[in-house]
């Protein structure tokens, strides 16, 4: 049987990947400090191939069991936190990410770095393929999560290139569905949040920023066919269905029913203007696209409301 470690694997994509792999067989050890991940999050999982670690990946990660493949989704992922803890981030990005692939170096396991989108910065190309470097500002207030992430990656190659350790990379784009958190300051679960308490959806600037959003379940499919893969350098997971933010808050107040207004607040600093990912690498390299439209999977998304799961998009 495999075993797997997920780090980050209470927070809201890492809880998915835990399930998906438990269910493909595999042993899962599951890390996470809890600063924004939560047990809620992985109480259906508890069965005997399945362990929680409370741990930081700052902290050295010693485990003495043989691993086979390190997921490194440990991050402080949403602006509202990594603005909150900025240090926090870029130790994440760092010294965490050098225990992780440490970890994977020890025990020879295949390393997925979970990076993001946000390494293209506020791209001058549109849509982003990988080979595109990206225009990120190292000092405004969202350079702790987008450097740390840049670092992450270069760190991932240089382990990769001078450790011989089997390493790849996920860019992934914003994701949503079921456990993310209502207030965790992202588009869909705040929309979604306002909806549904009748209050006004929120939108930044005129809300002709786009975004590309992809279902938890297309992006989970995409990690695990990574990690099975022989892939080594960037590869970037998410959907190219491009919508602006204000298609979004349309959608929303349509498939919840909601009366509530639309208005329209100032833009953040370094927000944006255009982000789609070029999955071209994606379709060629590991057979995947994702297959759940937004719609649907902004109706699976409220059902799961219904159930007392949160809410959650990034
Ligand atoms: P999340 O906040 O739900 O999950 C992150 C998890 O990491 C949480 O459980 C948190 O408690 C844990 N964590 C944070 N710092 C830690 C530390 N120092 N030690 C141990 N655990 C720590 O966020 P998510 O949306 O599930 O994101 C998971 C990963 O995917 C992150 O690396 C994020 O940067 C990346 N990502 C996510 C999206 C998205 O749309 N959700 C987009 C791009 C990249």
């Amino acid at each position: 049987m495999p075993t797997s470690l997920v780090t980050g694997g209470a927070g809201f994509l890492g809880s998915h990947l835990c399930e998906v792999l438990l269910e493909r067989g595999h042993r899962v050890l599951c890390l996470d400090n809890l600063e924004t991940g939560s047990l809620a999050n992985i109480d259906d999982l508890r069965d005997d191939r399945f362990v929680f670690l409370n741990h930081d990946v700052i902290e050295h990660i010693a485990i003495e069991e043989p691993i086979d493949v390190v997921f490194h989704l440990a991050a402080l992922a949403s602006p509202i936190d990594y603005l909150r803890l900025p240090l926090h981030s870029l130790k994440a990005g760092s010294y965490g990410t050098h225990h992780a692939l440490g970890l994977a170096k020890f025990k020879r396991a295949r390393f997925v770095l979970a990076s993001t989108s946000e390494v293209y910065g506020d791209p001058q190309v549109h849509p982003q393929p990988e080979t595109y470097w990206g225009h990120v500002n190292p000092v405004g207030p969202r350079g702790v999560y987008d450097e740390a992430k840049r670092y992450a990656e270069a760190l991932t190659m240089a382990y990769h290139r001078q450790q011989g350790v089997d390493t790849a990379i996920a860019r992934i784009f914003n994701t949503y569905g079921a456990r993310m958190r209502p207030n965790d300051g992202r588009a869909i679960p705040t929309f979604l949040r306002q909806a549904l308490e009748a209050r006004p959806l929120t939108v930044f600037g005129d809300g002709s920023q786009t975004r590309s959003f992809c279902y938890v379940d297309d992006l989970i499919r995409g990690l695990v066919l990574l990690a099975e893969s022989e892939e080594h350098l960037p590869i970037n997971i998410g959907n190219p269905d491009e919508k602006s933010l204000l298609e979004l808050a349309e959608m929303v107040l349509r498939l919840t029913g909601s009366s509530s207004q639309i208005i329209f607040e100032s833009l953040p600093v370094d927000d944006p203007q255009v982000r789609q990912p070029d999955i071209t690498r994606a379709k060629q390299l590991l057979g995947w696209e994702p297959e759940i439209e937004l719609e649907d999977g902004l109706r699976k998304t409220i059902a799961s409301l219904g159930r007392g799961a949160a809410v959650g998009s990034a």
